[in-house]
């Protein structure tokens, strides 16, 4: 383990010298730095979408790390925020780094500089890899692996026959947001089995690992799983198999803001008591984990703008009503209102177009996404147009930064922000002082409509050239983002703070 260098002093020249980050004074609201960065943007950026990012975020998770789990060392997940600076910040402070693929491992060794040292820095966690990709991480001085399966054993006795290798067991992960458990992990059966097998390839089988799954709810988790580690180590080490297991791995789970349960503090209580009743220091087992969104989650923002508006406020749509010839219906009358009427017809047409003989196409439901203050559970098209309401076109959407809606199950908190004073189409509330609020939906900027970030959020009238900003970005965000469409955030904002 390497000595950290947290001393203030020494951060400020690294952040500011090194990373070119500038010092902000969070006596400022958090408002007030978004008003700050987007006012220095250049008269042709205005319009571009960018992440504010606060390197000495990724600092204190780290101390809080050393501070409650001392007897762990971090290898950092790259895969939830594979930028350089996330990865330059934990290099300097002492983590190691978790890589999954090639891609990573470079973008680890870029950051790191010429004396980094992969072998007692990186673990290549895949449990199972292609063959080319191990020539890499072997060719790079990598030493430690994972495996869950017979299979990848001979692959490993073959391609890379001096790893050190963990085995990956497969905790109960029902009480995490992101179950890993239907894909990797084994029983301690199988377990049982790749120790036999390890023998008789002659496999230099040296620990355990496990993941509980994204966002763990239970910390009762980590518990039992190091309990089934224990109960794998004991096996290993036996006179039957011989090894001399020595590394034990705890993998991720850890949630990435401090209001989330179970906080840091609850989880590491449980995990300390545990591993020094199971695995006491005396022993020498060394212990390892690799959090991912506990780093990165909190450390960045998301500053867009919004780049088109179609407004139609509740008392206009009353007015609307009362006025229109055919009062019935809400939906006839002006322009929008035939659009409104021909889709709705379309949503008729497509009921009474089926024909109840004919087989229901293959498609596997919709999953219940979780958008914005809002369930996402029926065809986006239909809804949005049937509603009336105010309708926002933002500068990042779906395929980029908010993809975490659907593949991270992520709700995304919505602030805004006035860059031009209120207009004639502002309302004030009852009591005469607050604006009056109206359902709004919150569209990305491609011409795709499933590209929707809210489909009913409350939102003031706000203006073309008005900020949206979103907290807590960090994790499983641009790490999966595309450029569909050519949309892609890419500006990041670097700062620290005392
Ligand atoms: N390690 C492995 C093997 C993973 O698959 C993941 C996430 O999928 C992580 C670590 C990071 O998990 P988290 O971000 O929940 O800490």
């Amino acid at each position: 383990q390497r000595t950290h260098r947290f001393e203030v002093d020494h951060l400020k020249i690294f952040f500011e010298q090194e990373m070119g980050a500038r010092e902000v004074d969070y006596g400022e609201t958090m408002a007030g730095i978004v008003r700050q960065f987007a006012a220095e943007l250049s008269e042709e950026e205005t319009d571009t979408p960018f992440y504010m990012v606060n390197l000495s975020h990724f600092a204190r998770q780290y101390l809080r790390w050393n501070h409650y789990l001392s007897r762990i060392r971090p290898f950092y997940a790259v895969k939830s925020n594979p930028n350089g600076f996330i990865i330059r910040v934990l290099n300097e402070l002492g983590a190691g780094f978790d890589c999954a693929s090639v891609e990573e491992l470079d973008v680890v060794r870029d950051q790191c500089g010429s004396n980094f040292d992969c072998a007692s820095n990186i673990i290549y966690a895949h449990p199972c890899k292609p063959v080319s990709q191990i020539h890499r991480f072997r060719n790079a001085g990598v030493q430690f692996t994972v495996v869950d399966n017979k299979d990848e054993l001979k692959k490993i006795s073959v391609y890379w026959p001096e790893a050190k290798v963990l085995l990956r067991l497969r905790p109960d992960d029902a009480h995490s947001l992101n179950p890993l458990s239907s894909k990797f992990g084994a029983s301690e059966h199988d377990c049982i089995e790749m120790l036999r097998l390890g023998r008789k390839l002659n496999i230099d089988l040296i620990g355990c690992t496990f993941h509980v799954g994204s966002r763990c709810c239970d910390a009762q988790i980590y518990a039992e799983s190091i309990r089934m580690a224990r109960r794998i180590f004991d096996v290993a080490c036996s006179n039957e198999f011989g090894y001399k297991f020595q590394l034990l791995d705890i993998g991720g789970g850890f949630m990435g803001h401090h209001s989330e349960e179970p906080t840091l503090p609850k989880v590491a209580a449980l995990i300390n008591n545990t591993l020094n009743s199971l695995f006491p220091e005396n022993e020498g087992v060394r212990l390892m984990s690799e959090p991912g969104r506990y780093f990165s989650s909190s450390g960045m923002t998301l500053v867009c703008r919004i780049i088109g508006r179609r407004i139609v406020t509740q008392s206009r749509l009353n007015q609307e009503i009362l006025s229109s010839p055919h009062s019935l219906s809400p939906y006839s009358g002006d322009d929008t209102d035939s659009d409104a009427n021909s889709i709705e017809q379309d949503e008729d047409d497509a009921v009474g177009g089926v024909c109840d003989d004919q087989p229901l196409p293959a498609l596997a439901p919709l999953p219940a996404f979780s958008w914005a203050q809002q369930t996402y559970v029926t065809t986006p098209k239909i809804m949005w147009m049937s509603d009336k309401k105010n309708i926002y076109y933002i500068n990042d959407g779906i395929y980029g930064t908010f993809n975490a809606i659907i593949f991270d199950q992520k709700t995304f908190i919505t602030h805004y922000l006035r860059m031009s004073s209120p207009t004639e189409d502002n309302e004030k509330d009852i009591s005469g002082k607050n604006e009056k609020h109206f359902k709004s939906v919150i569209f990305g900027p491609t011409c795709d409509s499933l590209d929707c970030v809210a489909h009913a959020i409350d939102l003031p009238v706000l203006n073309n050239g008005d900020i949206l900003w979103f907290p807590d970005v960090g994790s499983y965000t641009c790490s999966s983002a595309s450029n569909f469409n050519g949309f892609k955030t890419t500006k990041y904002v670097l700062f620290w703070n005392k």
